[in-house]
């Protein structure tokens, strides 16, 4: 119901569309232009100082990226976005935009793995230190405030474990040390979940995931609250470079014109295998916002529109048997993403998390069992009948 009310499927479809701007075109076209003219030297120099909005240069904007960035801003009730060539540049630019030497950042475990290690492993040699706190743990979160925290950044549900961060606890707990929270919402997405409306200043994507829906695009989302944070942002993506190209951003719009149905699709099936998982006897334990067996059962109906349809869980054999699933899949592929229209399983431990030290995914509950599923758009009835048969080979195997 919530989500009707929000109007998110026209506000994907409608989003950055302007016909009247392009000529008629009904899909916004693909400005395959590095640079504009300007009409006359006055509008050029109207262009740089601000007063005028016109197009100069593509790595500071292009109609394309201009479509692009309004769609999602609009569905995220942000007040602009900013569209980067990948999730982590859109991460990168939150964290080079806000952090200087000398400053900390209180953040949460688990998160992406190349996001945990962008703060221990390049911006430590900035000088930048960092805290990570348990997701689930507000009060920690709290605790770990210190007066030279700059930000705090959060991912929920969590990659791989889907552990849940309370927004509005770590909203109020920003607020309170007047320093911004930023979350990454590539798990939930806009269509079920929406930070700002919960006291988030910044959320950000992987486009790449469920945003984009194919598999086919790699590209990242910035959106801020306010317009003093979402020019300090835009002035780093430039800066550095950050920005992504018109090509990528139309691809990007086309696939989230889509995106409430495809959530909607991949959502059904993730939680019909959820509960089939849980009741299979090979299967250890299911994690998965939708089950009431989730610690965070009643918060991911408080702040998510619903679920998702990404699924963790260990089987009862542990790694072998976990493997043999893997190889054992037909139709659901081994590879790593989510939010694709076709499903994907792999193995966070020796994959998506390879790069977090092995005790330290033990401690974030990443055990060296875990599956991850990211279940898509497929028939139901396909995906559990490869499942099925992928089960079937770890009993032949190991009992
Ligand atoms: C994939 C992912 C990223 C990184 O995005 P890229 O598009 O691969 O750069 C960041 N955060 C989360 C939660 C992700 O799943």
């Amino acid at each position: 119901m919530a989500n009707k009310a929000k109007r998110l499927h026209t506000k994907a479809i409608h989003g950055g569309l302007d016909p009247a701007a392009h000529r008629g075109a009904v899909s916004v076209p693909i400005y395959q232009s590095s640079t504009f003219a300007f009409p006359t030297a006055e509008e050029g120099a109207a262009r740089f100082d601000g007063t005028s909005d016109g197009p100069i240069y593509t790595r500071m904007g292009n109609p394309t990226v201009h479509a692009l960035q309004e769609c999602v801003a609009d569905l995220e009730g942000g007040c602009g976005a900013i569209a980067t060539a990948t999730g982590m540049a859109a991460i990168s630019t939150v964290f080079l935009a806000l952090l200087r030497s000398g400053d900390h950042v209180v953040a949460t475990d688990p998160l992406y793995g190349a996001s945990r290690g962008l703060l221990t492993r390049y911006f430590s040699r900035l000088g930048v230190t960092s805290t990570f706190v348990p997701a689930v743990d507000a009060a920690a979160l709290t605790a770990a405030i210190r007066p030279e925290t700059r930000l705090i950044y959060v991912e929920t549900p969590a990659n791989p474990t889907l552990d849940l961060v309370d927004l509005i606890a770590a909203s109020a707990t920003a607020h309170s040390a007047g320093i911004p929270l930023i979350v990454d919402n590539t798990f939930a997405g806009p269509y079920l979940q929406r930070p700002i409306e919960l006291g988030a200043d910044v959320v950000l994507h992987s486009a790449t995931k469920s945003l984009n829906g194919h598999s086919d695009v790699i590209a990242g989302i910035v959106v801020a609250r306010d317009p003093s944070m979402l020019a300090t942002l835009r002035d780093a993506a430039i800066m550095f470079g950050l920005t992504i190209d018109p090509h990528q951003s139309w691809l990007l719009l086309r696939g989230i014109r889509t995106l409430g149905m495809r959530v909607e699709r991949a959502q059904t099936n993730a939680m019909t295998i959820a509960r089939w998982l849980e009741d299979h006897d090979q299967v250890a334990w299911v994690r998965y916002p939708g089950l009431p067996s989730h610690p965070q059962f009643k918060l991911a109906q408080q702040q998510m529109d619903g679920p998702g349809s990404i699924i963790a869980f260990e089987m009862r054999g542990g790694v072998t048997a976990g493997s043999i699933l893997m190889n054992s899949v037909r139709m659901i592929t081994l590879a790593v993403s989510v939010g694709g229209v076709e499903s994907l399983i792999e193995h966070p431990a020796s994959m998506t998390h390879k790069s977090v030290p092995e005790s330290e995914q033990r401690r974030q509950g990443i055990t060296a069992g875990l599956v991850r599923l990211s279940a898509g758009c497929e028939d139901l009835d396909d995906l559990l009948a490869d499942l099925t048969q992928a089960m079937a080979h770890v009993t032949a195997a190991i009992g």
